[in-house]
C-alpha cells in the first residue's frame, strides 16, 4: 500500500503503524509530497503516548529510567530486553509489560515486528551500545542511547549513519540538557551574560572502592573493552560536556596527564585524569575525573563575574550560584523523564533531538585526543 492511502485508510492509520511507515521511511517520496510534518501530530492524537523499550535491566533502568517512566506523559514503558530471566519476571510483573514485549539478546531484532515499541532505549554496557543501537536502527525503531555514546569516534559515526539510513531519530541520554540550573549556564555563557567565559575549572569523579570491584556493575567499568576507558568515559565526559554547553564551540586542543594510585585495581582502565581544552574564543577549560574521590563541579568565570553549579552532574539536589547570589530553580525536575518526553516529541513532529547523535561524537573526538595526549607523554593535542 502506498504511504498516501495508508494514512488516509481508517484502519491502518494507527498512531504506532504511522510511526513505524514514518521510520521506515516506506513511501517516503509520497509522504513528502503528500504530508507535512503535522500529519505526523494529525495521526497521533495528544493523549497517546509512544512506546519504549528499555534494554539492559542494569542500576540505572532499574533505580532511574523505569520510575522515570511512571512520570512520562509523551512515552511509556512497553517493553524491556534483558540477559537475566529472573529479571524479566519482576519487571513483568512490576510494570505490567506483556509477554510478548519482552525480549532477550537473541530475540532482539524481533522487535522490528512489534509495534507498541517505538523507542529503544539502549542502557547497557559502553561497549555494547554501538551495536545495540545500529540493530534498533535497522529494526525500524528510533534510538535514545546512553552515555558515552560509544567506546570510539568511529563507532559514533556508524550509529549516525544507521540510523540516518533507517531514517530514524537518535539521541544521547545526556539528561542535564533537560535541568534548569544547566540550561541557565548555557545561557550565561553562550549569550556572554557576565562577558566572554575566560577560565572554566569542571570535574566530576566517586571512589569505587576495592571491595566493590567485583560488583557486576562496576566490573565491566574496569574492562577496557566494556567500558571504552575508565573514570573519563563514565563520568568524566560530563566535565567536557559542561565545557563545550557553556561556551557552545568545540575544542581545539587538549593536554592531559594521568595518575593511578592503584594500578592493580585500574590495570585496565584509567582511575584519575586531569585535562586542559584550549576553545576558539580563548576560554581555557580546566578538567578532572576519577574514581578515586567524590566530587562535582562547573565553575566558570568570565570578564565581568562567575557562576557555578555545585553540586553539578546528580539526578537532583543540582545548585548553582552567580557572584549575584543563589539561581532559584526547584532542583528536583525529574531530568530523565523530561528528555524522554522531549525525544517522543520530536518524533512525534519530525524534529530533531535537542541531544542528537553528534553530542555524543564530538565527545568521543575530545576523549580520544585526551587519551592520546596521555599515551604520548602528555603532549599537546588538536582536535579536529
Ligand atoms: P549496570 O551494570 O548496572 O547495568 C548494565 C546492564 O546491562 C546489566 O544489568 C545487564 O542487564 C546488561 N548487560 C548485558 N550484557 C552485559 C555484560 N556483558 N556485562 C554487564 N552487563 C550486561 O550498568 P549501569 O546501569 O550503571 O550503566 C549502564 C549504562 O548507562 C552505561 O552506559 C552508563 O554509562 C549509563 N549510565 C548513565 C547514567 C546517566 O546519568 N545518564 C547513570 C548511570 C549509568 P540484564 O541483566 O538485564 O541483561
Amino acid at each position: 500500500m502506498d504511504a498516501a492511502r495508508f494514512l488516509s485508510c481508517p484502519e491502518h492509520s494507527t498512531r504506532r503503524q504511522f510511526l513505524k511507515t514514518l521510520s521506515q521511511g516506506i513511501g517516503s517520496a509520497a509522504l513528502a509530497a503528500s504530508a507535512a510534518p503535522y500529519v505526523g501530530r494529525a495521526a497521533l492524537p495528544d493523549d497517546e503516548t509512544l512506546g519504549v523499550a528499555l534494554v539492559g535491566l542494569g542500576n540505572y533502568a532499574t533505580g532511574q529510567l523505569a520510575p522515570a517512566l511512571q512520570e512520562t506523559t509523551k512515552c511509556e514503558l512497553t517493553g524491556i530486553v534483558t540477559g537475566t530471566p529472573s529479571k524479566a519476571e519482576t519487571w513483568k510483573k512490576k510494570y505490567d509489560i506483556p509477554e510478548e514485549n519482552v525480549y532477550n539478546y537473541e530475540t532482539y531484532d524481533r522487535i522490528a515486528d512489534n509495534d507498541n515499541i517505538d523507542i529503544i532505549y539502549v542502557v547497557l554496557p559502553n561497549g555494547m551500545h554501538a551495536e545495540y543501537t545500529i540493530r534498533a536502527a535497522e529494526a525500524g525503531k528510533h534510538v535514545l542511547c546512553e552515555k558515552p555514546m560509544a567506546t570510539s569516534v568511529q563507532e559514533c559515526k556508524d550509529m549516525i549513519a544507521a540510523c540516518e539510513t533507517a531514517g530514524v531519530k537518535l539521541s544521547v541520554g545526556y539528561r542535564l540538557h533537560f535541568e534548569p540550573h544547566h540550561q541557565r549556564v548555557m545561557t550565561l555563557g553562550q549569550d556572554e551574560v557576565f562577558g566572554p567565559v575566560t577560565v572554566m575549572q569542571n570535574g566530576f569523579g566517586f571512589r569505587i572502592p576495592d571491595s566493590a570491584t567485583d560488583e557486576p556493575h562496576i566490573e565491566w567499568r574496569l574492562n577496557k573493552e566494556m567500558a571504552g576507558g575508565g573514570a573519563l568515559m563514565d563520568v568524566g565526559i560530563y566535565a567536557i560536556q559542561g565545557a563545550r554547553y557553556v561556551t557552545g564551540e568545540e575544542p581545539v586542543a587538549v593536554t592531559a596527564q594521568e595518575y593511578k594510585t592503584r594500578p592493580e585495581v585500574f590495570s585496565d582502565v584509567d582511575e584519575t585524569l586531569f585535562f586542559q581544552l584550549e576553545f576558539p574564543g580563548g576560554t581555557v577549560v580546566d578538567g578532572s575525573t576519577t574514581y578515586n574521590g567524590s566530587y562535582n563541579r562547573l565553575y566558570a568565570t568570565a570578564r565581568d563575574g562567575w557562576f557555578e553549579i555545585s553540586p553539578a552532574y546528580g539526578y537532583g539536589g543540582v545548585e548553582g550560584r552567580t557572584h549575584d547570589g543563589p539561581m532559584d530553580f526547584k532542583s528536583n525536575v525529574n531530568q530523565q523523564a523530561r528528555q524522554m518526553d522531549a525525544f517522543a516529541e520530536c518524533i512525534r513532529h519530525d524534529r530533531s533531538p535537542r541531544v542528537g547523535g553528534k553530542e555524543g561524537l564530538r565527545d568521543l573526538e575530545v576523549i580520544e585526543a585526551i587519551y592520546e595526549s596521555i599515551d604520548a607523554g602528555n603532549t599537546r593535542v588538536e582536535i579536529g
